[in-house]
């Protein structure tokens, strides 16, 4: 495994750059320590100097820049006579020193296996590490933002909504919105508890007999097919779709359908309170506008409130509907194609590269649209549509997450 001269010569640039920003790191904090020094040594002074030690301050900080400004200029004249001298093979003791502060710098770093993105990594490990534990955080913000806001709909629709159709509704309009308001409520709790509560899957470490694509640099262990590392749960995730911090977990094998599921009801669940309630909406609308006339009408505290709240629940629904309805059809697009969405990324760049080669990628995990989402919901008969599909159910989906069935149930499967 032998890397190119080019290849070496900017790892090794990389390295220098790398060394040089430490070290003006290293002067920056000398000069900002000293500085410091230097003012509470001024600071000092002026109470028993008085005036005089205004000036006698600014006169030691400008010294001070011409030391270090001058001193770095030697350095840096030094450097490059060093450098020249070694260049020219004639640097004597000068470059007898330099290459001996290379063989050493390089031996602290060496690996046969480094490449630019291996040192790249490196330089952005700490920008990972922030990134990996903010969004960690911002998961319990999130998940606890979920329930806040789902709670808050549920207390209105109980308090301001239901009293206005029980009410006001014919029967029938009132049996449809109990029984569906209610199912729709029972599915977005039981999924959501589910989502976030279910690990999604890691692949064993003791089985010597899993079928390996390859390795994960990070956790050490066999990956197999469709598993992924996610640095923010910092675990291999079987069948890996994404992390969602909005569950504070991995989307993967065990929990893939509870994720869906819960983005399908919530995304009902809100479609049906925005139309339910948009007559309330105009009324309790019109009535804040009202208030704000030169002679408003005498509402109470609690109608008030009652108009405010219907006007969040509507604006907040809708708004929520629009954008989970996107990411529900998105995930419904890559489960009719088999894929999850980090295979997404990866096969269209398989696509095209196959295409530049003239040949045609096709989906191993694609089985036709109707299968794929069978297998999502493991529907072995059609009365598992209603059973696992329609009502809460907590059935383990179909397979191990480390074998995969890869052949094709047509005889010519689409391309995708
Ligand atoms: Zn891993
Ligand atoms: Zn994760």
């Amino acid at each position: 495994m032998s890397t190119s001269p080019a290849i070496r010569r900017y790892e090794e640039l990389l390295f220098y750059a790398a060394c040089l920003c430490n070290c003006w790191s290293v002067v920056l904090c000398v000069c900002v320590c000293v500085e410091v020094g230097g003012c509470r040594a001024g600071g000092g002074g002026s109470g028993r100097g008085g005036g005089g030690g205004g000036g006698g301050m600014r006169l030691s900080g400008g010294r001070w820049t011409w030391k270090l400004s001058r001193a770095m200029r030697l350095v840096l004249r030094r450097c490059r006579t060093w450098r020249r001298g070694y260049n020219q093979g004639s640097g004597g003791a000068a470059g007898e020193l330099w290459s001996y502060a290379k063989l050493l710098l390089r031996s602290l770093y060496y690996n046969s296996l480094t490449n630019s993105d291996t040192a790249l990594d490196c330089v952005f490990e700490p920008v990972y590490w922030i990134v990996d534990n903010v969004t960690r955080w911002f998961g319990v913000a999130f998940v606890s933002l979920v329930v806040l806001l789902t709670s808050s709909v549920v207390v209105i629709v109980y308090l301001c909504v239901l009293p206005i159709i029980l009410s006001t509704y014919p029967a029938p309009w009132v049996v449809w919105h109990l029984l569906c308001g209610h199912w729709l409520l029972v599915m977005v709790v039981f999924h959501y508890y589910k989502a976030t509560t279910t690990h999604p899957g890691r692949p064993p470490k003791d089985k010597s007999d899993v079928p390996v694509v390859s390795i994960c640099k990070k956790c050490i262990i066999p990956k197999p097919a469709r598993t992924h590392h996610c640095s923010i749960c910092n675990t291999c995730i079987l069948k890996m779709d994404h992390h969602c911090p909005w569950l504070n977990n991995c989307v993967g094998h065990l929990n893939h359908r509870y994720f869906f599921s819960f983005c399908l009801y919530m995304m009902l669940a809100c479609v049906y309170c925005s139309i339910s309630s948009r007559h309330m909406f105009q009324e309790a609308y019109n009535a804040i506008e009202e208030l704000f006339k030169p002679s408003p009408p005498p509402f109470t505290f609690r109608e008030t409130t009652s108009h405010k709240a219907i006007v969040f629940l509507w604006v907040l629904t809708s708004s929520v509907a629009v954008a989970l309805g996107a990411l529900t059809l998105w995930h419904g697009i890559l489960i009719s194609r088999g894929e999850t969405s980090v295979e997404r990324h990866i096969n269209r760049k398989e696509i095209r590269r196959l295409k530049e080669l003239g040949k045609v990628f096709r989906n191993p995990y694609h089985h036709g649209p109707l299968t794929n989402w069978k297998i999502m919901f493991s529907v072995e008969k059609p009365s598992h549509w209603v059973t696992r599909v329609l009502l809460p159910s907590s059935h383990p989906p179909m397979g191990d997450g480390i074998t995969w069935d890869c052949t094709y149930t047509r005889k010519d499967p689409m391309a995708i």
